[in-house]
């Protein structure tokens, strides 16, 4: 093992977030009485999506983001609701849904066995630890560092070197792994941390990335055999 400790995005590496978003999502729909999830999930996935990158560029707060897109699915829909009591209402189903990838668990064991592994996320805190205890995986995270006790979302330096700081390591030092090639891989990058971008394996090659895998049980034969 090359590394001196590890930098692990959670959605799209160990936390199925679609997944677990699925389950909230259903739950807050039916309360609201949309009942047809084939058809409204899509809008409000777009709604979301659109949300979260005006959050990346600083154009929300995460507080405006909760809210926004539940008032814009309201709006949408046409559902008279108080768009932040469904946000709590959603997010609070969201902190019990722990659905994890197969075969992330045990990587993720057998990587913190060798080397402290510190989470990395643009999660909300509340749902992310709550995520984090529901899915049985928190015991194996030294530390976990989220964009809302920090200030800025990945790929602002201050997530990386916040966890560095935790074990009082260089980023020469470290590997970060995770799935979104803006906020992890080139974050990470930019302050010479290597990288693993986790893709699907028919994925363009990463021009950045020190290394490119498919899944978290991937990324820790690779690190552990290094
Ligand atoms: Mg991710």
């Amino acid at each position: 093992m090359e590394h001196a400790v590890v930098l692990c995005d959670l959605d799209g590496v160990v936390l199925d977030y679609p997944a677990a978003e699925s389950m909230a999502f259903a739950g807050t729909a039916t309360r609201l009485g949309l009942h047809d999830l084939a058809a409204v999930q899509p809008v409000y996935a777009r709604i979301n999506v659109a949300c979260w990158q005006a959050y990346e560029r600083g154009e929300l707060t995460a507080e405006q983001l909760r809210v926004r897109r539940w008032a814009e699915l309201l709006e949408a829909t046409g559902v008279a609701a108080d768009p932040a009591d469904v946000s709590t209402d959603y997010l609070s189903r969201l902190g019990r849904a722990g659905p994890v990838f197969p075969g992330a668990v045990r990587a993720l064991r057998r990587l913190a066995a060798v080397v402290p592994v510190i989470a990395v996320t643009n999660g909300f805190s509340d749902v992310v630890h709550g995520r984090l205890a529901a899915s049985g995986t928190r015991d194996l995270f030294h530390g976990v560092v989220v964009a809302d006790e920090v200030a800025a979302p990945k790929p602002a330096p201050e997530m990386f070197t916040t966890a560095l700081a935790l074990v009082g390591e260089d980023p020469d030092r470290a590997v970060m792994i995770g799935d979104n090639h803006h906020a992890d891989i080139e974050g990470a990058h930019d302050l010479a941390i290597d990288t693993m971008w986790v893709a699907p394996s028919d994925a363009e090659r990463s021009p950045i990335a020190t290394w490119q895998v498919d899944s978290m049980r991937a990324a820790a034969d690779m690190l552990l055999s290094a």
